[in-house]
């Protein structure tokens, strides 16, 4: 899963910061620098950092290696 962010969006709460230490930390001004790749381990903080933001400017994407680690359908 990758992590996005929306700058125009973003007001600096810094609350994702709180919620998702291991990706994000926060700039002299308070506004989130990303580790974007988030492993599936940490999906559902990562997801309540999502949910969290105010302003909803974090979304989560998913990624190819997101939908290669799912069990392929046979038949
Ligand atoms: S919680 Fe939302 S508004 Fe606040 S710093 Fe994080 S992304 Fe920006």
């Amino acid at each position: 899963m990758r992590l996005r962010l929306d700058p125009i969006a973003c007001e600096g709460h810094g609350l994702c910061a709180d919620l998702l230490p291991e990706h994000v930390t926060l700039d002299e001004w308070g506004y989130p620098l990303l580790d974007a790749d988030v492993p599936e381990h940490l999906a559902t903080h990562a997801r309540g950092a999502v949910s969290a933001c105010p302003t909803l400017a974090l979304r989560l994407q998913r990624t190819r290696s997101t939908f290669a680690a799912r069990p392929e359908r046979l038949g």
